[in-house]
């Protein structure tokens, strides 16, 4: 893979360039530190020291002069730096000053300290011979031979029995570990796959908030298949050195190639994987986008047959580049959600095991107060409870441990906002059954297949699923109207139910409003506009066609206010539905607020359940 010569020495420029600057800095460093321990001090703060016969000693030099001080009301000596007044001459006055004290004055000829100086004779000589070194083993990487810090360092694991982790290690995900038992399959027997030439995964992506168990899961698919893990982040790939990162990535496959059938894990991935911007700017973004174009090379290049499995986590799959998605690359996404109140019991279990429980602690409770974490909190709330009987110097860990434990942690993940007050929990849950209950009540709307109050790894703060029946290619116009009233659910509950209204709605409303604009501008769907297209998508309006084309003001103003009055009768409808079922409503928001996680059959439960008889009342 020998590359040019030209840009292979104009990489090398800015690499040495970069490390001149970083010796520099170094330097700098280096040659304050030697000055901060003496304090910089005016003038007339030394006649004021040594008036007071604090002096002990004074060193005159060329630029500065130096006291040491015995400190005030008993602290520690301490050392101040004058600069000295150019235009004055202070000596005669500081001579009879220092002399009616009678503190030993001495000369300074070295101004600029040792380490400065000596740092400046040296640096040639560093610079120098790490020139030719780069020279050498950049010319070495071009005949194809190793440079050692183009070296992986990919991890890999022991799986010696007692240290693989298995599926039952992971717990609360139950849908992800699902999903890749098929790869656990392919992994174990690649040849029987081989041979009816199925097409098996060749990258997954594993997609959730960081210590919801990407990781451990990834670690899990290796131990239940019995193959070598390799692991990585993705940070890792990327240093300052143009060249380095593509390096690493094609050590890694190397490495991996020679121990299929493996999985080959990335985490972070996208510190490497940003979209590529287009424009050449920064040294880091070239290195990334080289280090990414190597990947993509590396994962078109085996075949999916070898044995080789590609594994990723990434906390932010919208901002991956498309590349990284196509198919026989990161073709299968799987989304690693926080764990709802059973999933944290089951993780909780999974930790407890390692320590010794008192009789008193129930993991049910545990669970149930501590929404919004994950499995990575979970653990730790294990082990704080833990400590924490240290600390009492008891042998079990009791409730109380773990009371403590969870207050500790709390406090913690209230800082970062990660923990939703009762409050905001109250409002999210009606957010959440206001979807729900209105899609439900929709003859159109797709089947509601979960409604959860856990905040989702991605996108908006509870959310509802809804599964499409059927795969669509047309859509009717009162199918639209009932998927924008089922988003603009939430919202009206948040009117029907709590006092105000909240920013939990911004992405729903995000989502009608363009389903709106859609409808009005593009499928010909509004009584003012009739069947006047009058916008295109934007990706195939070519960029000459420019605002020449477009719709005239008033034309775009008729848009605007078609799109207010869909939106307007929607939320109505909406809130109307609310209204009438608002005994469901509150039904469904609780039981949110017990289990935070309802699925399909649990909410039409719910919805089926006769209305509750009225309240007795005395009149007749
Ligand atoms: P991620 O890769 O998603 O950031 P990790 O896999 O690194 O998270 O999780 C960190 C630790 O938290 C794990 O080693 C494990 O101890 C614990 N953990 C996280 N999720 C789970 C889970 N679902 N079940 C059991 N333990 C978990
Ligand atoms: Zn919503």
């Amino acid at each position: 893979m020998a590359k040019p010569s030209s840009t292979l020495r104009a990489r090398l420029g800015s690499s040495l360039g970069l490390l001149v600057v970083a010796l520099l800095v170094v330097g700098i460093f280096v040659a304050r530190g030697q000055r901060d321990e003496a304090k910089v001090v005016p003038y007339s703060e030394l006649v004021t020291a040594i008036d007071e016969g604090r002096a002990k000693e004074v060193t005159l030099g060329a630029t500065e002069i130096q006291a040491k001080l015995a400190g005030k009301d008993g602290k520690a000596d301490e050392t101040i730096v004058v600069v000295r007044i150019p235009e004055m001459d202070e000596r005669p006055l500081l001579d009879a000053m220092l002399k009616a004290r009678g503190v030993s004055v001495s000369g300074k000829h070295e101004e600029r300290g040792f380490f400065t100086t000596a740092l400046l004779g040296v640096l040639p000589f560093i610079v120098i011979p790490l020139l030719f070194l780069g020279l050498s083993t950049f010319a070495a990487r071009g005949q194809g031979k190793a440079m050692t810090f183009g070296k992986s360092r990919a991890k890999i694991y022991d799986q010696s029995p007692e240290n693989v982790t298995r599926f039952s290690d992971v717990a609360g995900i139950d849908e992800a570990k699902a999903e890749l038992t098929e790869v656990v399959k392919f992994l174990k027997e690649p040849a029987k796959y081989r041979a009816v030439g199925a097409r098996v995964p060749k990258g997954v992506l594993l997609v959730g908030a960081p210590g919801t168990g990407k990781t451990l899961l990834a670690k899990a698919v290796a131990g239940e298949s019995g193959v070598p893990f390799f692991s990585m982040s993705g940070s890792e790939f990327v240093e300052m050195f143009v060249g380095v990162g593509a390096s690493r990535v094609r050590d890694l496959f190397e490495q991996a190639k020679s121990h299929a059938p493996c999985i080959v894990f990335i985490d972070e991935l996208d510190a490497i994987g940003k979209a590529r911007s287009g424009a050449q700017g920064f040294a880091a973004n070239e290195e990334r986008e080289q280090t990414l174009n190597q990947l993509l090379v590396e994962m078109d290049g085996f075949d999916s047959g070898s044995g080789l499995v590609m594994m990723a986590a990434t906390n932010r799959p919208e901002i991956l580049d498309r590349a990284l998605s196509r198919a026989g690359r990161f073709d299968r996404q799987v989304l690693v959600d926080r764990p709802d109140v059973r999933g944290r019991e089951a993780i909780l279990k999974v930790h407890a095991k390692k320590v010794q429980l008192g009789v008193d602690v129930d993991l049910t409770h545990v669970a149930q107060r501590t929404p919004g974490m994950v499995g990575a909190d979970l653990a730790n709330v294990v082990n704080e409870a833990a400590l924490a009987s240290v600390r009492r110097e008891a042998a079990i860990v009791e409730a109380q441990d773990f009371e403590e434990a969870i207050d500790r942690l709390q406090l913690g993940l209230k800082k970062g906002g990660r923990v939703m007050t009762d409050d905001e929990k109250r409002r999210v849950a009606f957010h959440e059954s206001g979807h729900a209950l209105v899609a439900l009540s929709m003859k159109h709307a797709d089947p509601v297949h979960r409604v959860t109050i856990i905040p989702r790894s991605i996108g908006a703060l509870g959310a509802t699923l809804q599964l499409p029946t059927e795969e669509r290619y047309l859509v009717t116009r009162e199918e639209l109207l009932d998927r924008i009233c089922t988003l603009l659910g939430g919202r009206a509950a948040e009117e029907v139910a709590c006092e105000d209204v909240s920013t939990g709605a911004e992405d729903d409303l995000a989502r009608a409003t363009e389903l709106s604009r859609l409808m009005v501008s593009r499928f010909g769907m509004s009584e003012a506009l009739g069947p006047a297209a009058t916008s295109r998508s934007a990706d195939d309006a070519p960029a000459w066609m420019g605002r020449a084309d477009g719709p005239s003001e008033a034309t775009r103003q008729l848009v605007d206010t078609e799109i207010r009055a869909i939106l307007d009768r929607e939320l109505a409808r909406a809130r109307d539905v609310l209204s009438r079922e608002r005994a469901k409503l509150d039904a469904i928001a609780s039981a949110l607020l017990e289990r935070e996680t309802l699925q399909r059959g649990e909410l039409e439960a719910l919805v089926a359940a006769p209305p509750a008889p009225p309240a007795p009342t005395s009149a007749t």
